[in-house]
């Protein structure tokens, strides 16, 4: 997707000297595509909606041009200078989860080092002392890294005012604008100037999604850079006998030598239940779930950023945006409910260019499930089986049609049926 006009190299993508300085000793060679096709419409003041692969560069994509533009109107003393001495903020970036507010926020502090404190970022997110917050953001703040919740208290409470945001960024944009979100968003939408720049980041966008867009966005760059070919991802599918599922994840975590593993589960209790039972076969686990005040959900994923921790059980707030260096492999004990979940959860690993891999585990009950997961990323894996866990049966199509995946059909025992895939039969068969 890269054109002759876009961009390689940063000194081509005009950013001051003390940002670009700093891209130099993070080692960052060039703009990866997403920052190159970004980071010139942001400097122009333009609204964008991205779709690119998580951990693609995001972050720097947005926070690079935002940086720059309000270094720029401090130096100028202009309107946005005006937001450190009242209560405001110029540059709002809405997240999800309190883990992404915390990261994005690390890495706009450590993209403006060479800035000298002329640029204020803050973070508030719930589960920690509000006060704290309040304190910081005294006299107000150029960015702001928020999660929704918390910021709507700290409004109430006058600590901060968003009158005067210049640019509003949605990162994560698909979660922030689905319904779990829908009220605290709306109320926070209705607080901001008409007269702004909107910036709507995804590794996904939805169609129930795209229909919101529009109302946010005024003329938008639109960037979609998904790219197959481009993944250093390799995604497998592992057909499972039901309640097996335990022993295939014990065994895989034992036979291959991952300095760590992110296993996703749909449910707080499914965490502990998991972890108890992999103790029970020599692996020791920790849990992290929404359930877990936030000093023990920072000390745990701080822990298993750096390899202390070897097998992480987590539910969905560790599937957005995290950035987790060299996860080798993310597993998906429990297929996510949504399939746009299923990208996020992926994207943990093979981040930034580095080899992943993620693996699915599925018993019959999920074949159809993860038929729509597929359908609508627009894949298709073949179906695997992991050495010494072959699978008893062949589901059928039929079967599946009939929603009935437990009525195996009369006579189905033990490897009685072994068919070749000729369209007709899902691939609960070997690939022979
Ligand atoms: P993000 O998608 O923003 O979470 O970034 C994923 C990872 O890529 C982070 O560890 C960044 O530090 C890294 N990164 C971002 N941009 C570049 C770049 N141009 N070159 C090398 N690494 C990068």
């Amino acid at each position: 997707m890269t054109t002759s006009t876009t961009p390689t190299t940063f000194s081509e993508l005009a950013l001051i000297q003390p940002l670009e300085a700093r891209l130099i000793e993070l080692e960052y060679k060039q703009p990866t595509p997403i920052q190159a096709h970004v980071i010139p419409s942001v400097l122009k003041g333009k609204d964008l909606i991205a779709g690119a692969n998580t951990g693609s560069g995001k972050t720097a994509a947005f926070a690079l041009p935002l940086l720059q533009d309000l270094f720029a109107q401090k130096s100028k003393g202009g309107k946005a200078s005006q937001g450190s001495r009242g209560n405001y903020v110029s540059g709002l970036i809405l997240v999800p989860t309190r883990e992404l507010a915390k990261q994005v926020s690390d890495s706009i502090k450590s993209y403006a080092v060479h800035l000298n404190g002329a640029v204020k970022t803050v973070c508030v997110f719930g589960g920690v002392s509000v006060n704290t917050q309040m304190l910081a953001l005294r006299g107000g703040t150029d960015i702001l890294v928020a999660t929704p919740g918390r910021l709507l208290d700290l409004i109430s409470s006058n600590a901060i005012k968003l009158d005067r945001v210049r640019t509003l960024v949605l990162d994560e944009a698909d979660r922030m604008l689905s319904l779990g979100f829908t009220e605290e968003l709306s109320q926070l939408l209705a607080l901001l100037p008409k007269q702004k720049q909107t910036l709507l980041f995804s590794a996904t966008f939805p169609e129930q999604v795209q229909s919101l867009t529009q109302n946010l966005l005024n003329d938008p760059v639109e960037v979609q850079l998904q790219s197959d070919d481009a993944s250093t991802l390799v995604q497998r599918v592992f057909n499972v006998n039901k309640g097996e599922k335990t022993a295939v994840l014990a065994h895989l975590i034992k036979q291959n030598d991952w300095r760590q593993a992110l296993v996703f589960v749909n449910a707080k209790n499914s965490c502990e239940h998991l972890a108890d039972k992999l103790y029970k076969r020599g692996i020791e686990a920790e849990v992290f779930h929404g359930d877990k005040g936030q000093g023990s959900r920072t000390r745990i994923l701080d822990a298993f950023k750096s390899g202390e921790i070897e097998v992480l059980i987590a539910t969905d707030i560790a599937a957005r945006g995290l950035d987790i260096e060299k996860l080798p492999v993310v597993i998906n004990f429990d297929l996510p409910r949504s399939p746009s979940d299923y990208m996020h959860r992926i994207g943990r690993s093979g981040r930034a260019g580095e080899v992943g891999l993620a693996l699915s585990l599925i018993d019959y009950e999920d074949l159809h499930h993860f038929k729509v997961i597929e359908k609508k990323n627009k894949i298709r894996l073949e179906r695997e089986e992991v050495a010494g866990f072959e699978v008893d049966d062949v589901v059928t199509e039929e079967m599946l049609a009939a929603n009935k995946p437990s009525a195996k059909p009369a006579g189905l025992g033990k490897k009685k049926r072994k068919k070749k895939d000729n369209g007709n039969s899902d691939v609960w068969l070997k690939n022979s």
